[in-house]
Order: C-alpha cells, then structure tokens, then sequence
C-alpha cells in the first residue's frame, strides 16, 4: 500500500485598507447600492487612464515587509486578459514578471490530528503582487443576472504561497496566521464574509517520500475558515481514493459544496491559461525608493507572534491567555492599556477573557470593544479594595458596558455593595445551618465536601453579595464550636 502526501499551496488575495480605488478615486466602501462606487477610470470608458493610489503601494510594501519578503525596486504593471462580464476593461491589471516582492516567510503553529503538542513550521512565500479586484456578477432567479462594478478597482495583493503544507490543519493555521499578521499590520480588515479575504488552494498528492509534483486541483474561493480545511481534507481523500482505484487526477478548478460536502469540478477547459500578459502601457514602473522602504519599515506594528511572545514573557500570561488578548490589534491594545494601569495582567487578562470577549467577534472586528481600558481598571479596583464582589463585579460590567459611565458611581446607584458585615454575615450563616441540620451533622461528623455547600447556600441568601473570605471565617468558627 502507498502511503500518500499532501501537497498545498494557498493562494490569499487580500483588500488592502485605503480608502479609494487602486487606479481612481471611486470610494472602497463594502456594502453601498450597486454602481454608485464607479468613474470612467474602473468602468474601462476609453480614454479613461489609470493613476496609481500612493496608500495602497504603501500598505502592499507593509504587508510584504510583515511577510518578510524582499521588495523589488522596480516592479511592474501588467494587464492579465480575459472576458468576463464583471470585467469591464476586457482585462485585469494585475503583476506577473515582476511582482512588488519575492521570497518571504510565514511562521505557523499547528498541531495535527494525533500530535501532542504544536510545533512550529516555516512556510516560504513565494510572491506578493498588487493587482485590482473585478465586479461581482449577481445572478437572480431564472435568467435574471447583473453586474456589481462597485468592487471593480479595489486594491488587493495576492499572496502566493510555496507548496509547503502537508495538511488540511497546516493550511487552515497558514491562513489564520496570514490574517493575523495582515490584521496586526493594518493592511487589511481579515473579513471573510464580507470578501476582503479570499482563498484559492492547489491540491495534489504524492506517494511519501517522492519530490516530484503531482497533478494539481485548484480550490477556488473557499470563504470560510472552517471550509478551507475541511474543503482540502475531503478533496485529498478525493484524490487518493480515485488513484488508488485506478484512476487519475486531472488538473481542474473545484468548488466546495457544502450541502453536500464535496468538492465539484467547476471548470477544466481553462486550465491552460492563457492570459498574453503584457506590461500595461498607461502605467509606468513601480520604482521603490530606498528611503522609502526604510520608512515603511520602520513604521510596521508590532506583529501577532511576538506580541503573543512578549505577552508571556514580560506579562507571564499563559500562552492560551496571550492568544486569546492577541485575537485582534484593538483587542490587544485595549488589554495592554488596562494591564498597564492596574499593574496585574493575568486578573485583567482574566476578567477581558471572561466577560469583556464574550460578546465582542473578534474576527474582522469592526466595532468598537463594550468598554475603555479606564472603566475596566475602576471595575477591577471595586472589587481589589473589597467594596463589590466577584459575581457582583459581572453584574456591574453588564451595566457599565457600552456606556461611558464611572463604574463606581454605577455601582453606587444600583447599590451594589459586598456585605462584609460579620455580624450580618454570621447571622446568614446560622440560619442556613438551622435550615440544614442533617447535612450540618455530617459536616461535623467529617464529610468535608460540605463545606463547599454551606458556603454556597451564604452567598445564595445573599445573592452573591457576601465576602467570601468573611462567609469562610464565620463557617469555621461556627463549626468549631459546634
Ligand atoms: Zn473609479
């Protein structure tokens, strides 16, 4: 029996975050009526020329640097030709010899099904290149279909990256990976649903231990997380399956159908390209100054792997604690803040993980978080200097969040206020005992998992108002004196 490999290699075209087109001034914004975001420049009108958008160049260089890779100084325009009705110019201006940048790398960390741990990998980038997205086609009932050009014209890169994953759990950790640094690096929003992320696959296997290449199937346009792995893993078992009966792959475009959870050929009389690049004549070549790249550089954020790193090391939050806080840059920003001015990263970790990212999606966040860094760190010194409890400190974030209110003063008004009283909190106590004599008893008689229930009962009566610490003083001493 062969033992088969995988062999991907994914393809990422990302949005880049300006705010006008690549080639005009039309606006990029998602989500408008169809056509209002259209000139003569991304409607292909003749005569119409294309002037380059100085902020999509920049955050193009920023994501090749984030990447790694090496910038050329002189990279060039090329018109990608083919007919479709999204495409109004007959062609796509896109890069093909010479690509913005070369040659970089992206570290993942996975852990594949039967692993005990993660391991890290290096996976070589192959190129990064800015071209101009098309229109959308929008196919109605019957017959009925019509063309969106708002999207026509907006900046994107593509990211090709080398051959080198060996799994469906690699591939779906690659592009989360790559999110995260283009999302850290502000060059992009990471939002699938919306198409500013997308991603195409190339599948093939081999027999273990071979190096050459077999034929390879193009996933394309696989718009979730979730369905790129399992859209890679179904279509290698596809793959497998066929050879080993006999039959053989053959080089196609497939789509996932995720009713049916399988991949369908979409398309194979267009697997020999031919597109005639040619160098767009209305453009002149991109040239990269040094200064420029220095510049650019020197400005990239901190990136999501070494923020994680200095999370742990300096904030000694768990690895699980910094991956979490490090879900999205305002998120980390946002921890970082309050971490700062309360002094104890893993409580504030503790409570941001708990409460704070419970309603927040942090996937392609665009809102902002429920509340500053200021009124969580007021929250958590309610409950340091004993005024609110652990559970009332939830109830006070439910009312604070989305407001700009002072907590205290909130807490103050809904008279949240932990009962410290011992004398109160012994009169509570005695009563529960009263109410519970046999388990009491037994209590006594050594059965310590009680305990655990007396206290319980407490902070019930009190409907969690009760200091825990006091509650525990009272039962002791009740207990000891019988
Ligand atoms: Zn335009």
């Amino acid at each position: 029996m062969t033992e088969w490999e995988s062999v991907i290699g994914l393809e990422v075209h990302a949005q880049l975050l300006t705010r006008t087109k690549i080639f005009c001034g039309c606006a990029t914004h998602f989500g408008a009526a169809p056509n209002t975001q259209v000139c003569p420049t991304c409607l292909g009108l003749p005569g119409a020329l294309p002037a380059l958008n100085a902020d999509a160049v920049r955050l193009a260089m920023r994501a090749a640097l984030a990447l790694e890779c090496e910038l050329r100084e002189t990279s060039r325009f090329a018109r990608k030709n083919y007919f479709y009705p999204d495409l109004p110019k007959g062609y796509q201006i896109s890069q093909f010899d010479e690509p913005l940048a070369e040659g970089g790398a992206l570290e993942i960390e996975v852990q594949d099904v039967g692993e005990a741990t993660p391991r890290t990998k290096r996976v070589r980038i192959q190129r990064v290149h800015m071209e101009e997205d098309a229109g959308k086609s929008v196919h109605g009932e019957g017959s009925d279909s019509r063309v969106d050009l708002n999207r026509a014209g907006v900046p994107l890169i593509e990211i090709v990256g080398e051959p080198d994953l060996r799994s469906a759990a690699e591939a779906g950790a690659y592009l989360r990976a790559m999110r995260d640094v283009l999302v850290f690096a502000g060059v992009n929003d990471g939002n699938l649903e919306e198409g500013s992320f997308r991603c195409d696959a190339n599948v093939s296997i081999r027999p273990r231990g071979s190096t050459t290449l077999g034929t390879r199937v193009e996933l394309k346009n696989i718009n979730s997380f979730k369905f790129v792995e399992k859209a890679i893993a179904v279509e290698v078992r596809r793959q497998i399956d066929l050879t080993e009966t006999g039959g053989r792959v053959t080089q196609e475009t497939r789509g996932w159908d995720e009713a049916r959870g399988e991949t369908v050929a979409q398309r194979s009389k267009e697997t020999a390209h031919d597109y005639r690049y040619f160098p767009d004549p209305d453009l002149p070549p991109l040239a990269l100054s040094p200064a420029l790249i220095a510049e650019v550089r020197a400005r990239l954020p901190e990136l999501p792997r070494a923020k994680r790193a200095r999370f742990v090391s300096e904030l000694s939050l768990t690895p699980y604690a910094a991956e979490v806080l490090t879900s999205h840059p305002r998120v980390a920003a946002f921890f970082e803040e309050a971490a700062t001015l309360h002094g104890d990263p893993a409580r504030v970790g503790n409570f941001v993980q708990a409460e704070v990212l419970r309603d927040v999606t942090t996937r392609g966040l665009t809102a902002s978080l429920p509340v500053t860094a200021k009124q969580l760190v007021s929250l958590l010194s309610l409950v340091d200097d004993g005024t609110i409890s652990g559970k009332q400190a939830k109830e006070l974030y439910a009312a604070v969040r989305g407001t700009d209110r002072d907590p205290r003063e909130v807490a103050r008004e809904l008279g949240l206020a932990q009962v410290t009283d011992a004398a109160a909190l012994e009169q509570i106590c005695r009563s529960v005992i009263d109410k519970n004599p046999k388990q009491f008893e037994q209590l006594k008689a050594g059965k310590a998992a009680l305990y655990g229930f007396f206290v319980g009962q407490v902070m019930k009566e009190t409907q969690g108002s009760a200091n825990p610490k006091i509650v525990n003083d009272v039962l002791r001493r009740l207990l000891e004196e019988g």
